[in-house]
C-alpha cells in the first residue's frame, strides 16, 4: 500500500512539474500590441507573470510609460515603445527594437482595433472602411509577416489575434467593425497550415463584452446590457484578466497541439456551434 501511495505521489509530482514547465514562458519574448490598457495590458501581464519578457506599446507615450511602471510593479520584465499599428514605420520599429533589445521574438499578440463608426452599415464610408481594415486586419497580417522570420530563427513561435464575438454575429450599429473581426477568424485559419511547418501556431480569441474603455458605450448603457445579459450563461461583464489568461494559455506549451483555433471568452454567449 505504501508503495502505491509513493508511486501516486511521484506521478502527481511529475504531472505538477510538467504543468509548471508547460505554462512557463521564461526565456520567451512577447510583443503585445495596444497593450497599455484593457485586454492588451491584461495579456501582457498574464504573459509576464508566466516569465515572458513583454514588449508593450500603443500610440501615446504617456500611456506606454504608465503601463511599463505598472508591470514593473509586478516584477515583470518589460520594455515599452510607442507604436501605432496602422503605420508601417511604427510596426517595423517595434519589431526591430524588440529583436535588438530582447534578442528575438517568440510570441505576437495582435490586439489593436479601432471603431470610428456607429450606425447603419449602408451609411458607412470608404474612409471608415479603409481605417477599420487597415488597423484591425491589415496591420495584424503585416505584423505577422514581420515577426515570422524572427520566430523561425528561434525554432518556432505563437501568434494570437484578438477578434470579437462580433466576428461570429455582427453587432447592430457596428457593421464594418464586425466584418473586420470576421476577417481575423479567416486570417487565423489561413495562416495556421502555412506556418505549422515552421513550428508557429496561430490562434485567436473572441471576447464577448469585457469591461474596458473601448466597450464602455455598451456596458454603461443599462438597456443594451440587459439585452446582452439575456444571451449570457454567466450573467455579468467579463474582466480583462479572464481574456488575458486564455491568451497566455494559447501562447504556452499547454496549447502545443492547438492551431487555427478561435476560443470565445464570452460568458457562454451562443455565437457558434
Ligand atoms: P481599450 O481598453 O480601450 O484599450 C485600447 C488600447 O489600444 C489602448 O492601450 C490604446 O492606447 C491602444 N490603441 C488604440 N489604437 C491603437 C493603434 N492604432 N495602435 C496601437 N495601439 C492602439 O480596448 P479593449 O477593449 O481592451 O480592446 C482590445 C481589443 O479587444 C480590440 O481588438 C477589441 O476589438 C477587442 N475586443 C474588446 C471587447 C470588449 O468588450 N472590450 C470585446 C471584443 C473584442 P493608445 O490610446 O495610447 O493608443
Amino acid at each position: 500500500m505504501f508503495k502505491c501511495v509513493r508511486i501516486s505521489l511521484i506521478l502527481n509530482q511529475t504531472a505538477g512539474k510538467r504543468m509548471l514547465s508547460q505554462s512557463n514562458l521564461a526565456g520567451k519574448v512577447a510583443i503585445v500590441t495596444a497593450s497599455t490598457d484593457g485586454i492588451g495590458l491584461a495579456a501582457a501581464r498574464a504573459l509576464g507573470l508566466r516569465g515572458a519578457h513583454v514588449v508593450v506599446s500603443s500610440r501615446r507615450k504617456d500611456n506606454v510609460d504608465k503601463a511599463v511602471s505598472l508591470l514593473q510593479g509586478d516584477s515583470i520584465r518589460v520594455t515599452g515603445t510607442t507604436c501605432n499599428v496602422g503605420r508601417s514605420e511604427d510596426r517595423e520599429r517595434l519589431v526591430d527594437m524588440t529583436v535588438k533589445q530582447c534578442g528575438g521574438v517568440d510570441i505576437l499578440v495582435s490586439n489593436a482595433a479601432v471603431n470610428p463608426f456607429f450606425g447603419n452599415i449602408m451609411d458607412s464610408t470608404e474612409e471608415v472602411w479603409d481605417k477599420i481594415l487597415d488597423v484591425n486586419v491589415k496591420s495584424a497580417f503585416l505584423l505577422t509577416k514581420l515577426v515570422v522570420p524572427q520566430m523561425e530563427k528561434r525554432g518556432g513561435g505563437s501568434i494570437v489575434f484578438v477578434s470579437s464575438v462580433a466576428g461570429y454575429q455582427p453587432i447592430q450599429a457596428l457593421g464594418p467593425y464586425s466584418v473586420s473581426k470576421t476577417a481575423l477568424l479567416g486570417l487565423t485559419r489561413a495562416l495556421a497550415p502555412e506556418l505549422a511547418p515552421s513550428n508557429i501556431r496561430v490562434n485567436c480569441v473572441a471576447p464577448g463584452v469585457i469591461r474596458t474603455r473601448f466597450s464602455a458605450a455598451l456596458w454603461q448603457n443599462e438597456g443594451i446590457m440587459d439585452e446582452f445579459k439575456k444571451q449570457l450563461s454567466i450573467k455579468r461583464l467579463g474582466e480583462t484578466e479572464e481574456v488575458g489568461a486564455v491568451i497566455a494559455f494559447l501562447c504556452s506549451e499547454d496549447a502545443s497541439y492547438v492551431t487555427g483555433e478561435t476560443i470565445t471568452v464570452t460568458g457562454g454567449m451562443s455565437c457558434r456551434l
